[in-house]
């Protein structure tokens, strides 16, 4: 749940600046259930704010006013029940995709044997392979595969709050579907909640039960709209006049915003 709040970055500086103000939104956590939230607006809005804010990183955390709460509580710093995943790839460049997907479970402790297991799994569930990849280096993978390390790096630890910043904003069109669909299996599967910022509507109208549109910086949001989930592969659904009309509509209000500004 966010309660008015606002982020002033640089607050009492001369060069204090408001990136968001008053957001307010309570996303339920239904038993058995996780729901896709996504967050559209213009570039600039305030959008990895609120992100950020969420995952608990300084400098976006403390918000300068009003709450940011997981299950009632302030948040106070990063926690292992909100992973993120970043749009640049943030594998660590010396260590192998194995070593990289256990690095959660080992900083926490759990044994090399379990851990590599359980590792595995992930690598193979994200669809790359573990005959082939499992000792490979970042510097060696394709982008969407070094997508694919960092999803399961993420999903290893079974955090109930996923937060995503532009993840497949490098990736070329079909390789970004590709990975919506995967991306969409697994959520299924982890029944998080995720929070998605995106600069692409289709990929927001697709992947969101929920799309949260916000207004110029400071961002706050303007609308909430409730779209249909994704349960037919992207392709298809993409193809839908309802689809579409959903797109069109979520375009002419963004479009008018940036005449505004
Ligand atoms: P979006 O993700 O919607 O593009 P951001 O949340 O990244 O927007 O940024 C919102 C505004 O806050 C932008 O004008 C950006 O320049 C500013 N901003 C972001 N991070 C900082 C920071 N650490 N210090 C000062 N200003 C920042």
């Amino acid at each position: 749940a966010l309660r008015h709040v606002t982020k002033t970055y640089n607050y009492g500086e001369p060069n204090a600046f408001t990136a968001i103000r008053d957001v307010n939104f309570v996303v339920e956590d239904i038993p058995g259930e996780g729901e896709f939230v996504a967050i559209l607006g213009p570039s600039g809005c305030g959008k990895s704010t609120i992100l950020r804010l969420i995952a608990g990183l300084e400098p976006q955390h403390p918000p300068t006013e009003g709450d940011v709460l997981v299950k009632g509580q302030p948040i106070k710093g990063p926690g292992a029940d909100r992973g993120m995943v970043f749009q640049d790839y943030t594998s660590f460049d010396h260590r192998s995709v194995l070593d990289n997907v256990a690095f959660g479970p080992e900083c926490e402790g759990v044994p090399r044997k379990q851990r590599e297991a359980d590792a595995e799994r992930w690598i193979a569930r994200v669809g790359l392979s573990v005959e082939n990849d499992l000792q490979k280096y970042p510097h060696e993978l394709s982008g969407g595969m070094r997508q694919r390390v960092a999803i399961a790096r993420t999903l290893i630890l079974r955090p109930q709050i996923i937060l995503m910043d532009e993840p497949f904003g490098a990736l070329d069109p079909m390789t970004r579907m590709s990975m919506q669909d995967l991306l969409v299996d697994l959520w299924r599967e982890v029944q998080a909640t995720v929070f998605f910022v995106t600069h692409s509507i289709e990929e927001a109208v697709y992947l969101g039960d929920r799309v949260y549109l916000m207004s110029n910086s400071p961002g706050t949001i303007l609308e909430e709209l409730e779209v249909e989930p994704p349960n037919r592969p992207a392709l298809e659904m993409q193809r839908e006049p309802k689809f579409q009309e959903t797109v069109f509509y979520i375009r002419d209000r963004i479009a008018q915003l940036e005449r505004e500004r």
